[in-house]
């Protein structure tokens, strides 16, 4: 079941685009529910299904655990690292590693007392129920109003979302934005009449939800009603949050309001105390995130609502933070099966405190893990493919024949003034100077100690104008990105190695892997939502009118090409997955181009390692929702699809019409 994950961070509004859908899902190698996969015992032909060719070994031999969303080339990375780095940071506190990062002895005084499970069960619920005071406290709407701005700093729950965002017209500037809270299920459309997995769902949560209710002391009847108020007001939040594909449009965020207008549109609260105290200003301008929520905000918060709103207030946040409790508050809202023995029990627990510690210190860890583990010859390796795509990237754009000059001299302006960052960070966030952990406190009470420093360092800086250098992926994170409004591309040490990159592969195979990983980033300059930003970064219209609308016509062949495609039980939004899905085809075609130019080009292993960083188990729960926000395609179609596309994988497997890989050359499509 998805749990809420503590709201440390959110401060900052990022709207940068990863390479991969995120959700972090713990792999397992037993089990059997696993349904996903077509592969059986006999061989596919890989002219029929490359993708079930390359990786038919690896789908035969993988299977989903219960509880398993999804297993792939990302996360088998991924439990490796955590893996590691949990192994080190054991030595560390053991005493037989030297803590050598800045951050780290922070990080380790945390993880200590997570581990301290005793203390942690006898600190009990006192330190979340001193919080919890707080919302039961608030009597009217003028009393929520008076806390939103201490909620917002605290990383307390509000039924809306105050965070800081770039400018996006003038990247030398923040600005406030107010958005809509997350809502509970994947997406609006579970909360819909008829909607029979999203009932499943809401009768999972209302078990847990009561059980830790009950846990920390509310009578069962109590219980039932908060939870029925929970869900009534989950359920308006959702009818005004943007579906995925209002979502995966950058642009769409941009809608600024005078902070008059924002507090006579909601009538109930007055949102101008709160900006004082967060930014110590009241700003003339703040950007609503979501027009439709600020119109509906309030049929939300009202005064017949506020018992609801506070309701759903308490259990989001004994919710999100019950993991930093005891062992039976913990339990009591997870309800995961006790492992069968001790050593395994013991083991668990200290994976979870392991992993809810580090959700504190992303950074540390990140620059850890990249300072220890990647190596010289890979950061300056990937740093040189980086310079080759870039510049074959250029040479094409002049080569383009629907773009007139001026728009290929304005394209080509971005990709000069692109910022590359491969590896890790060389600094961390200031507030890393300030945080220390009060060992006599609980581990709750430096949990949230931490939150609030870490969101007053995010707000602290509102007038200063955004720190252009700061990294938006950890370097520990299987993953790459592209921000649009910094112009920078990110490559974080955890994907530069297998399958994706390993300084002993041919030059082929890496092409095939973190090549393809970085033309795809690269292409996010120049997607649906990238063509909208210049190259400062700032929403600005830098195409010519005929330019723009061949470019469009281009982008209408991608999403018809994806439109409507059946997959596990759902079918695939052309709309919502366009500028990924322009990416990967840019990506692997530039990736191909930059393999071209080097000395004995393989394009099989070029083509089997695409392939092959694609394998993913997924289970069909996961899978529909995916195809309902994620803006990525689901993984096999990301591999086969784009492959169908080029005429250098039909000469290279000698694929025929009547082959399931064959597309005519008349049907395939590319932007760039
Ligand atoms: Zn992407």
């Amino acid at each position: 079941m998805y749990k809420r994950k503590i709201s440390a961070l959110i401060s900052l509004l990022a709207i940068v685009v990863l390479f991969s859908s995120c959700g972090k899902t713990s792999p397992s190698q037993t089990g059997t529910s696993d349904t996903s996969s077509t592969a059986d015992t006999k061989t596919v032909r890989l002219q029929d299904d490359f993708y079930e060719h390359v990786n038919q070994e690896w789908l035969k031999g993988t299977t989903l655990g219960d509880d398993v969303e999804a297993i792939s080339a990302f996360t088998e990375i991924d439990e490796k690292i955590t893996t590691t780095l949990q192994n080190d940071f054991d030595k560390m506190l053991a005493g037989s590693l030297e803590p050598t990062t800045q951050g780290t002895t922070q990080f380790l005084d945390f993880y200590q007392m997570m581990l301290d499970v005793d203390k942690r069960n006898k600190d009990g619920a006192a330190p979340l129920l001193t919080y919890l005071e707080k919302v039961e406290n608030i009597s009217s709407l003028e009393d929520l109003s008076n806390v939103i701005g201490e909620f917002t700093i605290s990383g307390m729950p509000l039924p809306m979302n105050i965070s800081i965002i770039i400018d996006m017209k003038n990247s030398e500037k923040n600005l406030l934005v107010l958005d809509s809270p997350s809502i509970l299920l994947p997406d609006k459309s579970y909360y819909e009449e008829g909607n029979q997995e999203g009932q499943k769902k809401i009768k999972e949560y209302e078990k847990s939800y009561s059980r830790l209710l009950t846990t920390i002391g509310k009578t069962e009847d109590e219980a039932a009603a908060m939870v029925k108020n929970y869900f009534k007001i989950d359920k308006l939040i959702a009818q005004s949050t943007k579906s995925g594909e209002e979502a995966s449009d950058l642009a769409g965020y941009y809608n600024p309001y005078a902070i008059s207008d924002v507090n006579s549109t909601i009538k109930t609260i007055d949102f101008s105390k709160a900006m004082e105290e967060i930014i110590g200003e009241v700003p003339e301008t703040i950007i609503v995130a979501n027009p439709k929520f600020l119109e509906n905000m309030h049929l939300i918060i009202n005064e017949e609502n506020l018992q609801s709103v506070k309701d759903w207030m308490y259990i989001d946040f004994a919710s999100q933070s019950s993991d930093y409790l005891s062992e039976e508050i913990a339990k009591a809202e997870s309800d995961e099966a006790a492992a069968d023995n001790a050593d395994d029990y013991d083991k668990e627990i200290k994976r979870k405190a392991y992993e809810n510690a580090s959700e504190l210190f992303q950074e540390a860890i990140g620059v850890y893990y990249g300072q220890t583990y990647l190596g010289e010859e890979a950061k300056k390796d990937v740093t040189q493919m980086t310079e080759n795509m870039i510049s074959l990237y250029a040479e094409r754009l002049k080569e383009v024949d629907w773009l007139s000059e001026k728009t290929k001299e304005n394209a080509i302006k971005k990709l000069d003034t692109m910022v590359v960052q491969i590896g890790y960070p060389d600094h961390l966030p200031a507030y890393y100077d300030h945080l220390s952990i009060d060992t006599e406190k609980s581990a709750f009470d430096n949990m949230m100690a931490i939150q609030k420093a870490v969101n007053q360092s995010q707000f602290s800086v509102y007038s200063e104008g955004p720190n252009r250098k700061e990294w938006t992926t950890h370097a520990h994170e299987v993953n790459a990105a592209y921000d649009p409004q910094a112009n920078s591309i990110c490559f974080p040490a955890a994907i530069l190695q297998d399958p994706f990159y390993h300084v002993e592969h041919s030059r082929s195979k890496n092409y095939g892997g973190i090549g393809a990983v970085i033309g795809h980033e690269l292409s996010h300059a120049f997607d649906t939502n990238g063509a909208k930003f210049d190259e400062k970064g700032n929403l600005h219209n830098w195409w010519t009118k005929e330019d723009y609308e061949a470019f469009e016509k281009k982008a209408q062949t991608v999403i018809d090409q994806f439109d409507g495609i059946e997959f596990s039980g759902g079918k695939v939004n052309g709309k919502l997955t366009v500028s990924e899905n322009i990416a990967d085809s840019s990506g692997l075609s530039i990736a191909l181009g930059a393999l071209k130019k080097e000395k004995e080009p393989n394009l099989e292993e070029f083509f089997t390692n695409w392939a092959a960083i694609w394998r993913k188990k997924i289970s069909p729960e996961t899978s529909q929702e995916l195809l309902l926000v994620d803006p990525h395609s689901p993984s096999k179609l990301r591999a086969n699809i784009q492959l169908t596309n080029l005429e250098d994988f039909h000469t290279t497997f000698g694929i025929k019409e009547g082959d399931g890989m064959y597309l005519a050359p008349e049907e395939r499509t590319s932007v760039w």
